[in-house]
């Protein structure tokens, strides 16, 4: 692109982009970024910068960059049947054989499938799902929906009451009433002096205790990500899921796995439900099930739930205009096709995730990492002012936003989230690309280290 072209664009940004979760007067005065091209693990921007992306999008881009095959998938529906809804007693071919997929993939007895645009909506689609599913068996006071503190569950007004960041529900007046939150098993954080697996015990009885301080006849559902991701890639204790899932039964509280990170291969399996166990009465999934070439979610719910809902539960009000989109479900077909074909998940499992595992834990060597973690494909770097203290530093952010720009120079994106670098690469990523990977954020470390010595 040319410096005219650049400027340009840059302008018209500013005039007229809102960017989400920016600050878009700051953004405005320095000039937003433009990616223009994607290959494999690498995106290029306007200046021809090639950038390892580190983060595959946002936790999205599992087949990497470029795949022919999806834009193939994409135009072959285009060009059959853009557009139809499955409303009127209506639905299209790829959007059935989707669903058939799901189920045929999903662990349990998830075998029914609502299709929404996003994460998001496939979380709002719970809420009400799940509130409608107590109503009709003459529970409507079983209404109460329990998150985590740092959850994050999307965007609309339901996902962002359900998740737990206090900076989203200061805009809007959230949470919306009904909802409730505990703490997380942040470890590292908050573990204090308890052993990791005595923490995830206690941090499972958190839900036991909310649930019986707010009465188990009002308590609708549990929902949480099996491993947080936007709160820095929480991995909960091996004590934590087992806990949770004997809460839940126990008192007759749905059971949520937002896996719209965590599905498709994410953590080693293909969902994060099977690398803990959770036993989920329903889930939702984006993201990872079209590799983020189009937009798609889907919440999948169990047997016994979908009898009651299609049994007593009348007329489902609820919908999108773009539930089941088949091109949209042409795309999410052919990613898990590939996923399948190219044995993608097992190769994380066996091959590609315990290398990633070993050179993202020697990156807990360098005098800045207080905690290398790791989970399949997904990690984060905790970033101390001192080792072996656990103590954040004391202007939270800074240390970590520096570490990111420095990434971003040095040719790789990473995320910050507090100063907590978070990884999450397209699954794709080949052991020479996890060698470069490493290389730069150690890199990257050292430079953040001296700029704030
Ligand atoms: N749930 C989780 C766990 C997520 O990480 C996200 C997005 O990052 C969402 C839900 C929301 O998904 P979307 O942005 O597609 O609405």
């Amino acid at each position: 692109m040319s410096h005219q072209h650049i400027e340009q664009l840059r302008r018209l940004d500013a005039d007229h982009h809102l960017h989400p979760f920016t600050d878009n007067a700051a953004l405005a005065k320095k000039g937003t970024r433009i990616l223009t091209r994607g290959e494999g693990v690498y995106v290029y921007d306007q200046d021809g910068h090639k950038l390892l992306d580190a983060f595959a999008g946002l936790w999205c881009v599992n087949l990497g960059y470029g795949r022919r095959e999806l834009a193939e998938a994409a135009s072959k529906q285009m060009n059959e049947l853009a557009y139809y809804n499955s409303f009127f007693q209506c639905t299209t071919e790829p959007t059935v054989r989707l669903a058939a997929k799901l189920a045929e993939l999903a662990p349990g007895a998830l075998n029914h499938v609502f299709f929404a645009g996003s994460g998001s909506e496939a979380n709002d689609t719970i809420l009400r799902l799940v509130r409608h599913y107590w109503a009709v068996q003459g529970r409507p006071e079983k209404f109460i929906f329990i998150g985590r503190q740092n959850g994050y569950h999307g965007s609309t007004v339901a996902g962002a009451s359900l998740g737990g960041m206090g900076a989203m529900h200061k805009q809007g007046g959230l949470p919306i009433p009904g909802i409730e939150h505990i703490a997380a098993p942040y470890w590292f954080g908050e573990g204090g002096e308890l052993s990791a697996e005595e923490f995830g015990r206690q941090r499972a009885l958190a839900l036991e205790a909310k649930i019986l301080e707010l009465g188990a006849e009002n308590v609708a559902a549990f929902i949480a990500e099996p491993i947080q991701g936007a709160a820095g890639v929480i991995i909960p204790p091996d004590s934590y899921w087992p806990e949770i899932n004997r809460i839940c039964k126990q008192y007759q509280v749905l059971l949520i796995a937002d896996e719209v990170i965590c599905g498709f291969g994410r953590t080693g399996q293909w969902f994060g439900s099977q690398t803990f166990g959770i036993e989920p009465d329903l889930m939702a999934v984006a993201k990872g099930l079209t590799s983020g070439y189009l937009p798609l979610g889907a919440v999948l719910i169990s047997d016994p739930v979908a009898e009651v809902l299609a049994g007593q539960g009348g007329e489902l009000a609820h919908g999108y205009t773009y539930s089941g989109h088949p091109v949209c479900c042409a795309v999410a077909l052919e990613s898990l096709r590939i996923l399948q074909d190219e044995r993608i998940v097992e190769r994380c499992a066996d091959d590609t995730g315990p290398y990633l595992a070993e050179r993202w834990r020697a990156l807990g060597e360098h005098p800045l990492v207080g905690e290398a973690r790791i989970c399949g494909m997904v990690g984060a770097l905790e970033l101390v002012p001192r080792k072996p203290s656990r103590a954040f530093f004391a202007d939270r952010g800074r240390v970590g936003g520096l570490c990111r720009d420095i990434a971003l120079e040095e040719g790789l994106i990473l995320r910050a989230t507090w100063d907590a670098m978070l990884l999450s690469p397209p699954l794709v990523i080949s052991r020479s690309e996890i060698d470069e990977l490493a290389e730069k954020t150690w890199r990257a470390l050292d430079r953040t280290e001296k700029a704030i010595a």
